[in-house]
């Protein structure tokens, strides 16, 4: 482990310039480097990434079956055809992304091992000074940028949420987060209790059913999943046709996107619908009798939280060979051997796998600071869910949770690209959000509704989340089927933007 430097501010380090700044080589990060490299030539810019390599999510999480629970054509880029089957592994998505460096020779733009510290905006010179950490050679290193691109997701990379149980010291066995999987971690004949049933626990239960003794979802209340066959038709119908590949992703896009905006406007007018639907398609996976009141209807309405997609229903099938089994019922405590619960029943375990979520990560958990002065971003309102009230030249890409990240990704990929353009036009150096007359006496709420997608991550940390207001300037509306014709249109003169 390299010690992490730090810079004085009377450093002698030489500080290197760069017109835009993207932290993170993730899904997003790539995507901004390739719209900013097409549709803005002339920007000099960097990307950093704190890891060995690209991937972000796709390099960290290392854990049996690791895949994406959004089909491909739509978590794949606007710009890059998607090939393979609808739900792909991290490799392939690595692969992917990879390709797209590759093709675009967006590699020269990458520095790896580079750890962002904090980030200085100065107002006399518009520029934020980005003071990092080479994580492989221990050197301390200085940017200047005009703009900061923000890619770094949304959760703390390097360790995962794992609530505090009694007794978790005693138990002898292994306790394991997904996100931190040890290499070549041997769990062939062991007993695994897998805490949670999100999309993490659907993945990792039938990746490892087959090789462990026995596989036991701990869950506290039912998730809703949705299943079906890891194709599309539409696109296989299309190939076999020799249709061009650029082709078939617009329209396998087009069709997908259209079908989940139906599934997700009847999920909020006709919750018990699709809740029904949901339910009855595990139902009919598992063998007769199987107690799905218990184990499978939740008590939240569909879309509240993400919905786990589980292809070829190998969830259900490892549960109906018995090899899986599912467990509704709140921890007690951890013993020597295993997990006491509530009902008083023990759980007896080598291995416990809390699949338990995420620590969010509000930018990275960069210390920002403006003229040296340091910024609490919840003390910021929130302009369309990717800039905030006085923060200047910074933005952010969080994507949506409803549909794939990276058409989100895509959208403010050419609202950076617009507004690059727009400000050099206009001879401006810096932009900065802030509230208009008519919006001072606007309520401000959390981040994100509650009411409309709760996950226990957000709901844990939504105090350090920026502000969100009532009206679309000032929310992130988590709504692509609105956002793919709002964001084209977005007045950059429309008053929330402040120009210098
Ligand atoms: C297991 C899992 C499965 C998922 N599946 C899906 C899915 O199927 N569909 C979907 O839409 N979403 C999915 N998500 C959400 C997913 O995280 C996003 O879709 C997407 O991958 C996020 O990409 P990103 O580039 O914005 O962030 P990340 O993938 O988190 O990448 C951020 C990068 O920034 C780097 N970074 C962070 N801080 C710093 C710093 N201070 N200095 C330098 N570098 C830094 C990190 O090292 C990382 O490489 C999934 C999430 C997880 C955890």
């Amino acid at each position: 482990m390299v010690a992490v430097p730090t810079l004085s501010d009377d450093s002698a380090v030489q500080s290197e310039h760069f017109d835009v700044l993207i932290v993170g080589a993730g899904i997003s990060g790539v995507g901004g480097a390739y719209h900013l490299s097409t549709q803005c030539p002339e920007k000099r810019f960097v990307v950093l990434e704190a890891l060995e390599s690209f991937g972000g999510t796709w390099l960290m999480h290392r854990y049996p079956g690791i895949r994406s629970d959004s089909d491909l054509y739509t978590f794949g880029y606007r710009f890059k055809p998607w090939t393979g089957a609808p739900i792909a592994t991290a490799s392939e998505i690595r692969q992917y992304m990879g390709d797209v460096i590759d093709e675009n020779d967006l590699d020269r733009h990458i520095r790896y091992h580079h750890k962002i510290l904090s980030a200085n905006w100065s107002s006399a010179k518009h520029l934020w000074t980005v003071d990092v950490a080479n994580t492989d050679t221990g050197a301390a290193l200085r940017f200047t940028t005009n703009f900061l691109w923000m890619c770094q997701g949304y959760y703390r990379h390097r360790e995962g949420y794992t609530p505090k149980w009694p007794g978790m010291d005693e138990f002898e066995g292994r306790i394991v987060h997904p996100q931190t999987w040890p290499e070549n971690f041997d769990y062939r004949d062991k007993r695994v209790v897998v805490i949670g049933s999100g999309a993490t626990a659907a993945t990792i239960v039938p990746a490892m059913a087959n090789d462990c003794a026995h596989i036991t979802v701990l869950q506290r209340s039912p998730t809703y999943f949705w299943t079906g066959s890891n194709s599309n038709e539409l696109a296989d119908t299309l190939r076999e046709l020799e249709i061009d590949e650029v082709w078939i992703h617009e329209i396998v896009r087009r069709k997908i996107l259209h079908d989940q905006e139906m599934v997700a406007r009847l999920a909020f007018d006709q919750p018990e619908f699709i809740a029904k639907e949901l339910i009855e398609g595990v139902r009919a996976l598992l063998p007769d009798g199987y107690d799905v009141e218990k184990h499978f209807t939740p008590r939240y309405r569909p879309w509240r939280q993400r919905l786990a997609f589980v292809p070829d229903g190998d969830l259900f099938a490892g549960i109906a060979s018995g090899k899986a089994s599912m467990v509704t019922d709140e921890i007690s405590h951890f013993t020597t051997t295993g997990i006491a619960l509530k009902s008083g029943e023990l759980l007896e375990a080598d291995i416990i796998v809390t699949a338990t979520g995420f620590n969010l990560s509000v930018l990275g958990d960069i210390a920002f600071s403006i003229d040296d002065a340091a910024v609490d971003f919840a003390d910021t309102v929130t302009y369309r869910g990717m800039m905030f009230t006085g923060v200047p030249n910074l933005l952010w890409v969080f994507g949506y949770f409803r549909a794939s990240w990276t058409l989100r990704a895509d959208l403010i990929g050419d609202l950076v690209c617009r507004l690059l353009h727009y400000m050099d036009d206009h001879g401006y150096v810096s932009v900065t959000p802030a509230l208009r007359p008519e919006d001072h006496d606007m309520p401000l709420l959390s981040w994100m509704d509650p009411e409309n997608f709760n996950p226990n991550y957000l709901m844990r940390s939504m105090h350090l989340l920026p502000k969100r207001g009532d009206k679309p300037e000032w929310q992130h509306t988590q709504d692509y089927w609105i956002e793919k014709d709002a964001l084209p249109s977005v007045d950059l003169e429309d008053g929330c933007l402040i120009y210098r």
